[in-house]
């Protein structure tokens, strides 16, 4: 499988393959550790542009440390395996060049920064991206920025005074979650992985990262929504659903499988797939 990769050099591949380019994330026999632990073994999972997959799992199944695994968060160690995104191994990239790849993660606990506000912290991470991927390009102007800002927050219906807010800091629950996707509308990524958006949420803030979400799902953008409950997708609509369980995707399937797990729970689905 990893004939055609330069592991050493750890960015270029080669594969024909269309899923391999167009954005698509192609994870393959994905081994992960903390501390020798296995956390994750044998994960498999493509996730091509413009298709929305759900990631469901009981508690301590693995779900964070995939995201934060293919995010590039140090504590994680890739045992084996590899996980292309747009012709690369992104596993051997640091995470600055995977976001400016396009790769996006909202955070299940997103950390709060007093001291720099919600404008400033995005206006430096919309820069960073596209001088990272444009050297030649100046950093956007400040009223463009903001003329941007405003466009993002009105599709999102946010309030105005959102962003002059301390990134996270005092913010609620919900306007965590909502903060996460106004950083998702302001980069405009071609993969997200939104981590538990819906943990702590009651059903107004749900409904409205959902719609938030839902106005950024597109032709361009492939999503994984990781969860733990069904709730969040009777909002936002899965076209793949995929069961893991102690570190092994178990069973995939399509929407009717998030039904079934409602139905069932996650010990009777896992016992007729293990
Ligand atoms: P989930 O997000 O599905 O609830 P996690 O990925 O957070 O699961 O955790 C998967 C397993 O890895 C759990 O058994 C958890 O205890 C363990 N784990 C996660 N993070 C750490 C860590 N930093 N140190 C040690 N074990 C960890
Ligand atoms: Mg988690």
């Amino acid at each position: 499988m990893t004939n055609n990769i330069n592991i050493k050099e750890g960015l270029e591949v080669d594969s024909q393959s269309e899923d391999n380019r167009n954005n698509s994330l192609v994870i393959k026999n994905l081994k992960v550790s903390i501390d020798d632990k296995i956390i994750l073994n044998d994960i498999n999972l493509n996730i091509k542009k413009g298709e929305v997959h759900a990631l469901m799992g009981p508690n301590g199944s693995g779900k964070s440390t995939l995201s934060c695994t293919l995010m590039g968060h140090p504590q994680y160690k890739v045992e084996s395996g590899t996980a292309m995104f747009n012709g690369k191994d992104i596993l051997q990239m640091p995470t600055n060049e995977r976001a400016c790849m396009g790769l996006f993660m909202g955070f299940q606990y997103p950390v709060s920064i007093p001291g720099v506000s919600m404008a400033n912290f995005l206006r430096m991470a919309v820069n960073s991206i596209n001088g990272k991927n444009n050297p030649e390009k100046k950093p956007m102007p400040i009223a463009k920025f903001h003329k941007l800002l405003k466009e993002k927050m009105a599709i999102l219906k946010m309030d105005s005074s959102f962003t002059s807010r301390y990134l996270n800091d005092g913010f609620s629950g919900g306007e965590k979650k909502k903060a996460e996707i106004l950083q998702m509308a302001m980069l405009e990524p071609h993969m997200a992985i939104l981590d538990e958006t819906d943990s702590g949420l009651d059903i107004d803030a749900l409904r409205f990262v959902a719609d938030g979400v839902n106005s950024l799902i597109g032709p361009n953008l492939g999503v994984l929504i990781i969860t733990h409950y069904k709730r969040i997708l009777n909002y936002i609509k899965p076209q793949f659903v995929h069961v893991l369980y102690k570190g092994r995707i178990v069973v995939s399937g399509g929407p009717e499988l998030s039904q079934l797990l409602e139905d069932q729970g996650y010990e009777e689905i896992i016992k007729n797939n293990e």
